[in-house]
């Protein structure tokens, strides 16, 4: 397991994403993977983890929520598989309530899209932090019991060392993507599919747009055809983890790490 691991690390330096990834970005792993969880006789009862050895890719979804996100939610319930869904701040109120609930519960990750989709790069330290903190209270609201989310889209994918510097203290990671399906740009499900076959890989994370009905259409026939490859449709969270560490804060993902 430990040279595993460090064959990992030495993997890890060398590509990122399929070559994308600097080797200064390269995370290294810290954590053995799946550790045993404390046996606390409250704890609910763990959602069954991928197993690692599988290929799995993340299906990331931003915007939301729409009229079109319980569309999403539908198929994904249907097909047994996971997303992640960045919100943003000003779509959330009482109505959006129900839908961010089932998210949870279909074992979905909810990430923050900023308050009004601004690009987070224009925006001081301080006014990053505050911003960061405010989303993660306003979908802590949505779900009963509160939701504390550790995730970020940065809109427009846009970063830089401010922001890295107040994710980290705001205990939240950044979360971009290695597959752009260029959704919201084609709003054609055939284009769509075409890249999604095209350009996925083993820990790919996938954009995509939930406010597009050309979108659900498209993922009408790209979960079952991911599926058909062998791929488990897992949580961003769930990805990360796999590669045997946990979320870091102030880091930037691509895909898994080691990939
Ligand atoms: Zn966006």
């Amino acid at each position: 397991m430990k040279q595993a691991l460090v064959l990992l690390a030495a993997l890890a330096l060398l590509v990122g994403c399929g070559g994308n990834a600097s080797a200064a970005d390269a995370p290294v792993p810290t954590v053995p993977a799946f550790a045993p969880a404390d046996p606390a006789a409250d704890a609910p009862v763990p959602e069954p983890t991928p197993d690692p050895n599988r290929p799995m890719v993340a299906l990331t979804f931003d915007d939301g929520p729409t009229s079109y996100t319980p569309q999403v939610l539908d198929l994904l319930e249907r097909y047994g598989a996971k997303g992640t869904f960045f919100v943003i701040g000003r779509n959330l109120d009482e109505e959006t309530k129900p839908v961010l609930q089932r998210m949870a519960d279909l074992g979905c990750d909810i990430g923050m899209h900023d308050l009004t989709h601004t690009d987070l790069t224009r925006l001081s330290y301080a006014g990053n932090v505050k911003r960061i903190q405010r989303m993660r209270a306003l979908i802590f609201d949505q779900i009963d019991g509160g939701y504390e989310t550790h995730l970020l889209r940065p809109p427009f994918g846009s970063l830089n060392k401010t922001v890295r510097r107040a994710l980290r203290s705001a205990d939240a990671a950044s979360i971009r993507w290695s597959v752009d399906t260029l959704d919201w740009r084609s709003k054609d499900p055939g284009a769509i599919l075409k890249i999604v076959k095209a350009q996925t890989r083993d820990g790919a994370i996938l954009l995509f747009h939930d406010r597009l009905p050309s979108t659900v259409a498209a993922l009408r026939k790209a979960i079952p055809w991911l599926q058909e490859q062998g791929y488990e449709l897992v949580t961003v969270t769930e990805l990360i983890e796999s590669s045997g560490q946990s979320i870091r804060y102030g880091e930037d993902y691509r895909c898994k790490p080691g990939r």
